[in-house]
């Protein structure tokens, strides 16, 4: 009997252990469409990011939890432990890398501006003219948040009103309670078709390189970049992105 309830044991123990693999938490903002948002049928949050982590979870037998976010709280969360990456179409800046590493860039952003159709605004470099006073909307700790905060408020030559995200931006704008946004061109390209009226500008503001953001010296970077790494090489990152992105 007692060999039985042994036997028992083992097994249970067992089958829990397979049952537990490790699970990854990302942190991100799904309201960032193609990178990250929810979809409409299933509540679920997908995307570029979220499909590309799924793959990196895959490889390294772990199971992902995608925990949404303010976009300024990611790189907090990953610092604190809360979460074990960040993966937001997040831009490695030089000052993000003071408080955490970055993985092998996986895609390329820009820095665009959307205005209403009939906007005065014609180019990026009517932002910067000498004179004007505009209001522009960002997502709040975004690059766009920084760059134009250094170039047009901090220059006199506007306002800044930080929006928590794209989709709160955007309807700053339809609303007219700004000018325009700054943001990322693909989630741009969705919010302009969901949106009548809007224009993206043919001039960019800035080109940048997206990457996975985790705690400094933590042994997960090797294991995600080496992940990464081989989804880039294989040809399955480019394959999720030409999913997401008709070109
Ligand atoms: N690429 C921009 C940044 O890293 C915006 C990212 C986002 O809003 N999800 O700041």
């Amino acid at each position: 009997m007692k060999k039985i309830l042994a036997i028992a044991l083992i097994c249970m123990l067992t089958l829990t252990g397979m049952a537990m693999a490790e699970t990854l938490k990302m942190g991100t903002n799904a309201s960032f469409p193609p990178y990250e948002f929810y979809d409409d049928e299933t509540g679920e949050i997908v995307g570029i990011d979220a499909e590309v982590a799924a793959a990196i979870c895959e490889k390294l037998g772990c199971e992902l939890e995608i925990v949404d976010m303010d976009f300024d709280a990611i790189i907090p969360a990953v610092t604190t432990g809360k979460i074990d990456f960040g993966m937001a179409g997040m831009t490695v800046t030089e000052e993000r890398m003071q408080s955490v590493d970055f993985t092998t860039s996986y895609a390329t952003g820009i820095q665009v501006v959307i205005v209403k159709e009939d906007s005065e605004i014609v180019s990026v470099d009517d932002l910067f003219a000498e004179g004007t006073n505009h209001k522009i909307g960002v997502q709040q700790g975004t690059t766009g948040d920084l760059y134009c905060s250094w170039d047009i408020e901090d220059e006199g030559l506007g306002t800044v009103e930080r929006y928590k995200n794209g989709t709160d931006a955007v309807l700053a704008l339809t609303s007219g309670k700004v000018d325009c946004v700054v943001i990322d061109n693909e989630p741009a390209k969705n919010y302009i078709a969901a949106n009548e009226g809007l224009k993206i500008l043919d001039t960019e503001y800035a080109v940048e390189d997206y990457a996975i953001a985790l705690a400094k010296d933590s042994e997960l970077t090797e294991k995600i970049n080496a992940a990464l790494e081989e989804l880039i090489a294989d040809g399955t990152v480019q394959a999720i992105i030409d999913k997401y992105i008709v070109a």
